[in-house]
């Protein structure tokens, strides 16, 4: 096993290494390879798992699986870590790993964009959304209030200044915490709280927040329903414009035997699917019903809520994301796609009922005081600051503190990253195991005259899910059929059925219903497909046969004539 610790963040080349330890430690279940290089040059590495005795990855059923598109979001680089390990030390010890590995395939991208990543976890780290590019000028901001750790101390807290129009005001039953000003309140002590940072060119008058230069998001780069800037910000010059989704895209789109994706956020401590954009409604009934089925199983075995962006997560009531990975899966693909957001500060503070953006927005004091007591008890009194004084050169006197938030919310602290990240390796491989997967039912030749044999190949589904996966595949002809192949032997030739035979989908277990009566009677073989060839061949020969499907493997076959 490589030296591996879950309770630190590791940076790109020490990330580097371990992914090529993990595929020189286990060559037949692992292999590491370049999708393509970051904007500053860093290879985006893929690891690809699966049993390569039983077969090559892309003859199997696979699920995506990534993290750390967003540069501060480095645990989810570590989910992708665990579950690299869990699936090493869990092949040949765990029987659903072990049927996993032997039948199906995960491709895992820990760190999908590396340079980001790399100023987060830098000594004096910058905090920034995603790539390292400057978008869209590629120039310094020359005024303004730039986000930064100004005493040197390795955080990014808050600052506050004393203002008569300030908003906020000392807490009076918690001094350290600043409440909101009653709407009809003055002629008290009042505050303004801004990020820690520097101001350029500062008039004395006004404070602007500058946006980072570096202004892409590039989980809005994805095609699917990309808008332009004055949209969306951050999405990107065009669809796919950055190296790094480019990698992703052309990867998953090449690998057509992708049957999920999930991708790894923080923070909210909730697993979110599409839409983004618009309402449940527009799904074609089977895949919501399905979706909401893994999304359950993934409540179960996380102990995550399982929830719509569109209907629950969104950042304002009017507004909506589009061109986010999970989406795209979803629209182009066809395919299940999460997007899971892990950790939530306020739920290991106590706070159980919440909603997870409109409670920044709008929450009691009591929460407030909840995950102050959690930081001080839990966190050692890391996670939130008492405010003490800093000689700010452009301000004069100022207080920093208040939240570290890249500490205790922006990733789990280190002392429960390992509890966090070990919540996903059962469902991930649940998830990859409810893929479609064709297996032999039968293959025969019979003599029906002189020379001449009819030979049959009939293949089943036995995963749960259809081959197609989701309707809107079928819907939107993204999956074809089952392709069928005969290979002849020496001296043969075919009387009847063509080399390649295209069938249709083959249906899994999925929509059966919950018990075998009522309107939806009789459970037909839906899950077979079947198909025959008349061959003329000298007797004593051997015709291969094939049947593969993109999404569900492949079956091969010998059939002696005889
Ligand atoms: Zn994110």
């Amino acid at each position: 096993m490589p030296e591996i610790q879950f309770d630190r963040f590791y940076r790109y080349d020490d990330l580097t290494r371990l992914v090529h330890a993990f595929a020189e430690e286990h060559p037949n279940l692992m292999r590491v390879e370049s999708i393509g290089k970051s904007h500053e040059g860093r290879d985006i590495w893929v690891v690809t798992v699966t049993n390569v005795a039983t077969g090559e990855a892309n003859e199997k059923p696979a699920l995506w699986v990534d993290g750390n598109i967003h540069a501060t979001e480095v645990s989810p680089s570590s989910a992708c870590l665990y579950l690299l390990n869990t699936l090493a030390n869990g092949y040949g010890n765990d029987d659903d790993i072990t049927r996993c590995l032997d039948t199906r395939a995960f491709y895992v991208c820990p760190r999908v964009n590396p340079d980001g990543a790399e100023w987060a976890l830098a000594d004096a780290p910058k905090f920034i959304r995603s790539s390292t590019r400057a978008y869209p000028y590629d120039e310094e901001h020359v005024h303004g209030l730039l986000t930064e750790d100004i005493d040197g101390d390795g955080r990014v807290l808050a600052m506050r200044i004393p203002d008569p129009n300030g908003a906020w005001k000392i807490c009076p039953e918690e001094p350290r915490l600043l409440v909101r000003r009653e709407p009809d309140e003055t002629g008290g002590a009042y505050y303004r709280v801004l990020p820690e940072g520097q101001l350029r060119d500062f008039d004395g008058v006004e404070i602007t927040i500058q946006p980072p230069k570096e202004g892409l998001d590039l989980n809005r780069n994805f095609p699917a329903l990309w808008r332009q800037e004055h949209e969306q910000h951050g999405a990107g010059a065009y669809p796919a414009s950055e190296p790094e989704v480019r990698a992703l895209v052309h990867f998953i789109a090449e690998h057509r035997n992708i049957t999920g994706g999930v991708a790894f956020h923080t923070f909210a401590g909730v697993l979110l699917r599409p839409f983004s954009h618009q309402s449940d409604e527009n799904f074609a009934a089977e895949d919501l019903w399905t979706y909401q089925k893994i999304g359950a199983k993934g409540t179960e075995l996380s102990g995550y809520p399982n929830i719509s962006v569109f209907h629950d997560f969104k950042y304002h009531p009017k507004s909506v994301i589009t061109g986010a990975l999970d989406d795209w899966m979803v629209a182009h693909l066809g395919v299940f796609a999460w997007t899971v957001e892990i950790w939530s500060p306020q739920r290991e503070a106590g706070i159980t009922d919440y909603k997870y953006i409109d409670w920044f927005r709008e929450h009691p004091l009591e929460d407030d005081l909840k995950l102050l007591k959690w930081s001080d008890e839990a966190l050692d009194g890391k996670g939130y600051i008492d405010w003490y004084t800093f000689e700010h050169p452009q301000l004069g006197p100022v207080e920093l503190g208040g939240w570290n938030e890249f500490y205790a919310f922006s990733n789990p602290p280190s002392r429960y990253l390992e509890r966090e990240l070990a919540k996903f390796p059962r469902w991930l491989v649940w998830h990859l195991l409810i893929s479609p997967r064709l297996e032999l039912f039968e293959a025969s030749a019979t003599r029906v005259g002189d020379g001449a044999y009819r030979v049959r190949l009939a293949v089943q589904n036995s995963g749960w899910l259809p081959t197609y996966v989701m309707k809107s595949a079928l819907d939107n002809k993204l999956v074809r059929g089952v392709v069928c192949e005969i290979e002849l032997p020496e001296g043969a030739s075919l009387a009847s059925g063509h080399t390649r035979q295209v069938l249709g989908q083959v249906e899994g277990r999925a929509y059966k219903p919950s018990s075998p009566f009522g309107w939806d009677v009789g459970d037909p073989t839906t899950d077979r497909a079947s198909t025959e060839w008349v061959v003329r061949a000298p007797e004593g020969g051997v015709v291969k046969l094939i049947a593969r499907h993109d999404r569900a493997g492949v079956v091969r076959v010998e059939v002696p004539l005889s």
